[in-house]
């Protein structure tokens, strides 16, 4: 076992201070980190531990903005009472991810700070136009996740919160890996004033993306009829031992549909 100094941070601007010690990294949920410092994968010299700060926890709704702190656990997100009132989608994903253990333990800005391609989180604030709040600035969902395991955030820089309008209808369907329950394909819409939108998580070669083709189908008919006839090129898409290209093509249609029925009922 190599030794790592251990932070635990008293605010945000604690431990912006702290990350400037040596190879410093964030320690949330720790659902990610750790196995990866196990493996050798990330040898960070500190662990600046953020998954305590009050200013990093909970859900504020306030009329239709939806606020949830950087440190707020998936368990905490899927049980909100105000959210599940808000944005009920949101919360049923939340309930998908991992098991009982990740979602106790691992949070929200763990989660898209990491940016796993099959991550349910990023799909959700791509769909929901969401922004991202970090003690520097404030990033839109679109200019936050820039490919695989790759976000906008600059070095040092601290996720706080997330925050978004709810929308009219949403809704999130996963055919899920059943062993991790990661994505395979996971597909969120919403419909709300700015119209349609749709983000698939899972299948992508470069991460998240919004697809044109099921926004442009749904805005016409915001039904899942309107994707009846909707065929997804296997342009671009991940080819894996779990699925082929081909395979999660088929499956963002099917999820897609899915998940406006959903939205809808
Ligand atoms: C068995 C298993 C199953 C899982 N299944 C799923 C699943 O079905 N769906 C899904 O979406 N995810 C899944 N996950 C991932 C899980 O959701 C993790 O919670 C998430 O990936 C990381 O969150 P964390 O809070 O544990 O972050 P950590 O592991 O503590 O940190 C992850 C990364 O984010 C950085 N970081 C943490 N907090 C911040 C912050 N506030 N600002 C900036 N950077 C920060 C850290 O430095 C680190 O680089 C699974 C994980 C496991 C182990």
């Amino acid at each position: 076992m190599y030794s790592v100094n251990y932070h635990r941070a008293s605010s945000v601007a604690d431990a912006a201070k702290q990350l400037k010690n040596g190879d410093a990294k964030l320690l949330s949920g720790g659902m990610t980190l750790i196995p990866a410092m196990k493996t050798r994968l990330a040898a960070p010299s500190d662990l600046v531990d953020v998954s305590r700060l009050k200013e990093l926890q909970g859900v504020k709704v306030s009329g239709k903005t939806v606020t949830i702190g950087a440190a707020t656990t998936h368990y905490d997100v899927s049980t909100d009472e105000k959210l599940k009132k808000a944005c009920p989608a949101l919360a049923h994903l939340a309930s998908l991810i991992g098991d009982p253990a990740v979602r106790y333990k691992g949070t929200i800005g763990g989660s898209i700070a990491n940016n796993d391609p099959a991550a349910d989180y990023p799909a959700a604030l791509l769909a929901l136009g969401a922004t991202i709040v970090t003690n520097k600035r404030e990033i839109a969902a679109e200019k936050f996740f820039k490919g695989l395991f790759e976000t906008a955030l600059k070095e040092g820089e601290i996720i706080t919160a997330v925050t978004f309008t709810a929308p009219a209808k949403a809704a999130y369907q996963k055919f899920r890996n059943p062993a991790s329950r990661y994505a395979i394909v996971g597909v969120f819409v919403t419909k709300g004033k700015d119209g349609v939108r749709a983000a698939v998580t899972g299948a992508g070669e470069d991460g998240v993306f919004r697809s044109k083709e099921i926004e442009a189908a749904l805005a016409k008919n915001f039904d899942a009829s309107a994707l009846d006839a909707l065929k997804v090129s296997a342009k671009g898409l991940m080819g894996d031992l779990h699925a082929s290209a081909d395979y999660r093509a088929n499956l963002i249609a099917v999820m897609a549909k899915r998940a406006v029925a959903a939205a809808n009922a």
